[in-house]
């Protein structure tokens, strides 16, 4: 078993007194898949921004791949690990003036230096993979919300990551566009990706987690497999927050 993630007594906040991150502590091991649920404002979305250093530590010690990013580290690494961790955010994030596949090839051929004609070919294989090879071609105001998530998990993918990290990938899509993103991660989970999905789809959840790690207020509540999380979870808290899930 390979820990790919480790976080120790994780704390962060953004305004004085107030703890985005109070004490977080968790393990994500190689393969697996973990979802973070939790209210709004709960830390969920502060917490995988450490992940790969878009959020800056108070204190605490986060362990990602080897690397090492705590309250001193610097640009350098927090670069080295954007290289291993791709992230998917709720607003898609391409890049409006550039065509789908410019979009996927830009990083490999500026950031791996990868020839321009293997990162086409590879980007056409994902694109391929997420099912929207006849994309490639357009520009993102042309495609739906759901294609272009799909988009931007290709572009996350197209650097090879080891872990990939997915902030309310689906919060942002009409609710007919949903399935087909949580189908392009579903396969992703099947490949054995090591994933961190902070997610309110209860049924991707109960399905395709490992293990669901449950926040509120800056603290993890509960970690626990699926099964039991959503039939029998062992704090309170988390079943109410269950409960008006439901
Ligand atoms: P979640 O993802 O669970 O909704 P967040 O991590 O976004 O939670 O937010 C945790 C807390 O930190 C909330 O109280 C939120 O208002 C605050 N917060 C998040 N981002 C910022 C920011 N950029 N500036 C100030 N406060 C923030």
């Amino acid at each position: 078993m390979t820990v790919a993630i480790r976080a120790i007594d994780l704390v962060k906040s953004y305004t004085p007194g107030q703890r985005a991150l109070d004490g977080v502590g968790l393990e994500v091991i190689s393969g697996e898949v973990l979802v973070v649920m939790g209210p709004s404002g709960s830390g969920k979305s502060t917490l995988i921004r450490t992940f790969n250093g878009l959020e800056t530590l108070d204190s605490g010690r986060l362990d990602v791949l080897g690397m090492r990013l705590d309250a001193s580290h610097d640009q350098r690494e927090v670069r080295a690990i954007r290289q291993r961790v791709g992230m998917v955010f709720q607003q898609f994030n391409l890049f409006p003036h550039l065509s789908i596949l410019d979009n996927i090839t830009l990083a490999p051929i500026k950031v791996k230096k990868m020839s321009p004609s293997l990162a086409e070919q590879r980007a056409v294989d994902l694109l391929e993979q997420m099912g929207i090879a006849e994309q490639a071609r357009k520009y993102p105001a042309q495609l739906s919300g759901g294609q272009q998530q799909r988009v931007a998990i290709a572009r996350a993918l197209a650097l090879d990551p080891e872990v990939m990290l997915f902030d309310e990938p689906t919060s942002a899509l009409d609710p007919e566009r949903v399935k087909e993103v949580l189908d392009a991660m579903r396969q992703l989970a099947a490949g054995g990706m090591t994933m961190v999905v902070v997610t309110h789809e209860l049924g991707f959840a109960r399905e395709v987690a490992d293990r669901v790690m449950f926040m509120d207020q800056g603290k993890v509540v509960e970690t626990s497999d699926p099964e039991t999380f959503f039939s029998n979870a062992k704090e309170e808290r988390s079943r109410r927050f269950l409960r008006q899930m439901m």
